[in-house]
């Protein structure tokens, strides 16, 4: 442990060296760290040790005595996407898509691994919608305010997708909102989001791919990169850039790549504005829904 706590502190003193401020411990190393201290602190023959040299590389007056690891925190369920696509195909296979949603959507809201991965208190969220739309948004992952509201889409960026859809003459009532993953991906505080790991994604992408086999949309409209990698399958070199205005397909159903309305909300010009317009007009022509003049020509400079 000693020799474990002194590579630890290297390697943070490295970071730091390297301008790194923040580091994310997990909850679980944090217990482990403290409960070490904790224990060096009562042992007398090191009672003398100031707390500092606990973890610094001298080594200390007297050995720690060793005892046997002790797992402090069970280990989660692994991310098995064999779990996830057994759990997706137990719904019955006839009957209205509703109900074939509804009984997905009970299959998520109890899958094991879902739950395990599920702050206290909070919710996790399955897709939200009409049934039959011919539009399927996909984002990347509930944020704060879907988790706790456990409904896709309801926060900041929420708000800037909705005026989008109405802008393109819908309404979150006539579409179907989804997102890659089914929970928020942990972090150590209640602040922030990140992107979810490539294990996360293909253990949810069944329950997924499952909404958008019931739906049979006409078109998918993948929010942001992190949609984009988790419908199409990973790819680092991938940029959002490079994906717009491409022919894309998930299943046999086109896909329309654009920016997510996070990035829109953080870039507020006009230019990408008119980006993610842009690609919401092809959506709408593959869609064949009408487009006016005025629509055509939204955040194009006035002649
Ligand atoms: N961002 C997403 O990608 N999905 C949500 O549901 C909310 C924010």
């Amino acid at each position: 442990m000693k020799a474990a706590l002194a590579v630890l502190l290297n390697n943070l003193r490295a970071l730091k060296s390297e301008g790194v401020t923040d580091v994310l411990v997990s909850d679980d190393a944090l217990v482990a760290l403290r409960q070490r201290i904790a224990g060096l602190a009562k042992n007398p023959a090191v009672k003398n040790v100031p707390a500092e040299n606990f973890l610094s590389e001298a080594p200390p007056a007297v050995a720690p005595k060793l005892v046997p690891a002790q797992p402090i925190i069970p280990e989660k369920p692994k991310f098995d996407p064999e779990l996830s696509n057994a759990r997706a195909k137990e719904i019955p296979p006839e009957g209205a898509k509703a109900e074939q949603l509804s009984a997905l959507r009970e299959r998520v809201l109890s899958d094991p691994v879902c739950n395990e991965h599920l702050r206290a208190g909070k919710k996790l969220v399955f897709g939200i919608g009409n049934p039959d739309a011919e539009i399927f948004f996909c984002g990347e992952a509930p944020g704060a305010e879907e988790e706790t509201q456990g409904e896709p889409f309801v926060g900041p960026a929420g708000q800037l997708l909705t005026k989008m859809i109405v802008a393109a003459g819908l309404s979150r009532e006539r579409v179907y909102i989804g997102n890659i993953m089914n929970w928020r991906p942990e972090m150590p505080t209640a602040f922030g989001n990140r992107p979810p790991t490539t294990e996360e994604m293909s253990y949810c992408l069944p329950y997924l791919a499952a909404q958008i086999e019931i739906v049979r949309p006409k078109v998918i409209v993948a929010l942001g990169l992190t949609a984009i990698n988790g419908l199409l399958g990973f790819d680092p070199d991938r940029r959002i850039g490079a994906m717009r205005g491409r022919t894309l397909e998930f299943r046999g159903i086109p896909v329309v790549a654009t920016y997510h309305p996070s990035y829109l909300l953080r870039n507020d010009s006009v230019k990408s504005k008119r980006a993610a317009w842009e690609d919401f007009l092809i959506m709408m022509r593959i869609a064949e829904l009408p487009i006016s003049e005025r629509q055509q020509n939204f955040f194009l400079p006035r002649s």
